[in-house]
């Protein structure tokens, strides 16, 4: 049973297609998902007015965000089909969002370690990954 095909209790906003839920589990105070109403797994098989409505959603509360706390977001959606089905892997498609101050909890837990991970681009690496587009 998909817990986003019947999220009622747990929609806070919605349009013609897409909900917006409070996550549970969440990251961080405010970490809202956006979801489409109709079970997709890849998000590519949205067709265009559940895509368009799923991003008026996610814009909807960047906008709150900025308004209310100020700063800024993150918006995440994360397509891993090799993990296994659990209480933080729900194979319906959905956007994470939630707030982001400057130097926040995210940035000492995760974001501040992330640096290290940068590199510059190599002319072949370059190339490699421009492949994987035609
Ligand atoms: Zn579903």
């Amino acid at each position: 049973m998909c817990p986003f095909c019947d999220p009622k209790d747990r929609v806070l906003k919605e349009n013609e297609y897409a909900y917006v839920l409070l996550s549970n589990p969440r990251k961080v105070e405010g970490h809202f998902l956006v979801i489409p109403k109709r079970h997709v797994e890849k998000p590519w098989e949205m067709n265009g007015e559940e895509a368009s409505a799923v991003m008026e959603l996610i814009f909807f509360v960047q906008k709150k965000f900025e308004q209310k706390l100020g700063g800024g977001s993150n918006v995440r959606e994360n397509y891993m089909p090799f993990l296994p089905q659990g209480r933080t892997k729900v194979n319906h498609v959905h956007y994470h969002v939630w707030p982001r101050q400057f130097e926040d909890r995210m940035y000492q837990l995760v974001d501040k370690h992330d640096k290290q991970l940068f590199e510059d681009l190599s002319e072949e690496e370059h190339d490699r990954a421009a492949k994987l587009l035609d």
